[in-house]
């Protein structure tokens, strides 16, 4: 049979799926990574168009009102992220391997519209390790502390909607097997 040529990446928090995808992105060209549009402010480094398409709240509003957006959500609190339906699709029907790498609530929503599509969960290598990456910058009072790791047991408990866990203890290791998750075989690096 042969492999769903869309891949979707989701995962809690803090788990290092931007970190996953960067890999990815620098290693594996054979990779169609989306590009998605967002409204938050570029960080030093991002380019337009490279690590995401930077647009203002009324373009954002656009694209969803002309249904250009395969999925949307808005990610921490305000900022508004999403999946360029048509560039994807392009990328489909070129024969590319393509990966989003979104969050739950976009994840949830490519299930109900690509249900075969390839589900893969990146999971922490334990929850101390999760407590740790979460709480241990100590800017957080005890409440938002407690805040973030109830969340936190709320994104790890989605992983039975996943078809694949790939769990992020090593960078280069996991990204050689979300690849071969997507049927590309990995290359000695
Ligand atoms: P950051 O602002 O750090 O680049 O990304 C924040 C979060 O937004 C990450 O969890 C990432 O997975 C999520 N994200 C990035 N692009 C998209 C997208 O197109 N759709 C959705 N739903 N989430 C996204």
């Amino acid at each position: 049979m042969s492999q769903p040529r869309l891949t979707v990446l989701a995962g809690p928090t803090a788990v290092g799926k931007g970190t996953v995808s960067t890999y990815i992105r620098d290693n594996y060209p054979e990779v169609w990574l989306s590009v998605s549009a967002t409204t938050r402010a570029p960080r030093p480094g991002e380019e337009n168009g490279v690590h995401y398409f930077f647009v203002t709240t009324e373009e954002f509003d656009e694209l969803v009102a002309e249904g250009q957006m395969l999925e949307w959500a808005v990610v921490h609190g305000h900022n508004r992220y999403g999946t360029l339906r048509r560039t994807v699709e392009a990328a489909m029907a070129d024969g590319k391997s393509v990966l989003l790498e979104i969050d739950l609530q976009g994840a949830r929503q490519v299930k109900e519209s690509m249900p075969e599509a390839n589900f893969v969960f990146l999971a922490p290598p334990s929850w101390d390790e999760m407590v740790r990456r979460l709480v241990g910058r100590g800017t957080e009072t005890p409440e938002e502390q407690q805040q973030r790791l109830e969340t936190a047991k709320l994104e790890l408990a989605a992983e039975s909607e996943f078809n694949h866990t790939v769990i992020n203890d090593d960078v280069q290791r996991a990204a050689a097997e979300l690849v071969s998750l997507m049927g590309i075989s990995p290359r000695q690096r």
